[in-house]
């Protein structure tokens, strides 16, 4: 349990004894006792050690008696182990020496807050050991022994699965992946996917269906969450759509289509979720606050003021600033020809520079309604060699494809996903087995 600032202090005489083993996964038993409230400024739960550890199999004999007390302290921001260590009151000597510990200064010092440390501490209040949670597959703990402190990291791996799983839509996206046991995470990914190709509230009609593949993570036999999704096979409106996940040599996982095309455009189609399109581009517009006629050349999102504005493609920021009828406005400059701009703005991102890089996606600014307009709106430009271009019809050029020499290992890599798209191994699982578009196939 876990409690905010002021009532967080568990109180408990110190009772049992705990013969610490390092090197074992087994649990803890805790059994909680009285509490009295205390004023402390760290986030702390107490308990006593109630069972006693002992395991013979431990490979390495970092072992100690401990006949103590464990707190839990969650991080909080702007915590630091000697700011811990003094509330705990605990020895800034013994800290300095766990830090002396081979290889353990980095993995004690940099606290995430939020997380949990186990302290554990005798009735003297001296600090008889530590443990901590490094990552969701290892844990680290730091036991006194008559030579001082000796540390030991537990491993104990995630099991990656591969499940193929397929279903048939009759309302949505995620309730048909739900019938088939497809986790939301999952049905988010494949709306990622393909967010390029198809608008998952607009266009997708009963009778979609979808093939995925996908890694399931579990640990200790018990399911954790699904990992990530490595092909998917959408049939929208009869269209059918492909997309497999590569990994290249450095390590970065992108999906592209079978035949080597990214999935991603170069431009996003609008900046910003938007609530309507309040104004389509239009030559030949009667201007609603000038009141006579005046190209509309770009296209009016409405959206509530303070909605991000996202870069539409990778690009550079060659105007932030106020321009005219377009008030605080953001112009960017992207490859072959192409400059977006944004106008109406309330405000722009706070680190956004001209003449610096931006990435497709990044939050440039926030809608608003400086300059001439009715209400908060964000009006969007797309040009092409100084042309203006309807943005809502303009061609978007592709990303860059996968370069010809990735080629040979990509599909080496992807064949065996692709497959699996088109013969789903039946009764992988039950969840499968019972999907009605698996038995109709
Ligand atoms: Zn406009």
């Amino acid at each position: 349990m876990r409690f905010d600032r002021g009532l967080q202090w568990r109180h408990l005489h110190v009772s049992g004894a705990l013969a610490l083993k390092v090197g074992c996964c087994a649990l803890l038993a805790l059994i909680w006792a009285r509490f009295e409230p205390l004023d402390s400024a760290v986030d702390v739960t107490e308990h006593s050690v109630a069972s006693t550890l002992s395991l013979a199999d431990a490979p390495q004999a970092a072992q100690a008696s401990l006949a103590g007390t464990a707190i839990e302290v969650i991080v909080r921001r702007n915590d630091t182990l000697d700011r811990i260590f003094r509330q705990l009151e605990l020895s800034l000597g013994d800290l300095a020496t766990l830090r002396a510990l081979p290889d353990l200064r980095a993995t004690i010092d940099r606290l995430h807050p939020g997380e949990a440390l186990t302290f554990f501490r005798d009735g003297a209040g001296r600090l008889l050991g530590l443990e901590r949670q490094l990552s969701e597959s290892e844990r680290l703990t730091i036991a006194r022994d008559d030579a001082g402190f000796r540390s030991h990291i537990t491993e104990n791996p995630l099991e990656h699965e591969v499940r193929t799983a397929s279903a048939t839509i009759t309302s949505s996206l995620f309730e048909a992946a739900r019938a088939a046991g497809i986790s939301d995470q999952t049905a988010i990914a494949i709306a990622d996917v393909f967010a390029w190709d198809i608008d998952f509230v607009l266009d997708v009609r009963d009778g979609d269906r979808f093939v995925v593949t996908y890694e399931q993570l579990s640990q200790d036999g018990e399911y954790l969450r699904d990992g990530a999704l490595l092909a998917v096979k959408f049939v929208n409106q009869g269209h059918e759509y492909r997309a497999v996940r590569y990994v290249d040599a450095q390590g970065t996982a992108r999906y592209f289509t079978p035949d080597g095309r990214s999935l991603k455009k170069a431009f996003l189609r609008a900046p910003l979720e938007f609530t309507r399109v309040s104004s389509r581009f239009n030559p030949n517009r009667k201007h609603p606050v000038l009141n006579r006629i005046r190209a509309h050349r770009g296209v009016d999102y409405a959206a509530p003021t303070g909605t991000p504005v996202r870069a539409a493609g990778d690009g550079r920021v060659r105007f932030r600033g106020v321009k005219g009828g377009y008030g605080n406005v953001v112009e960017l400059s992207h490859a072959s020809g192409v400059v977006t701009v944004y106008g109406h703005l309330s405000r722009f991102a706070r680190q956004l520079r001209t003449g610096e890089r931006v990435a497709q996606g990044e939050v440039i600014a926030y809608v608003g309604q400086s300059g001439l307009a009715t209400g908060p709106h964000l009006h969007y430009e797309y040009r092409l060699n100084g042309a203006y271009k309807d943005p809502q019809k303009v061609k978007l050029p592709d990303s860059a494809p996968l370069p010809q020499a990735l080629l040979a290992d990509f599909r080496a890599q992807t064949a065996p996903l692709l497959a699996g798209l088109d013969a789903p191994a039946p009764g992988a699982t039950p969840a499968l087995a019972a999907t009605p578009a698996l038995a109709a196939r």
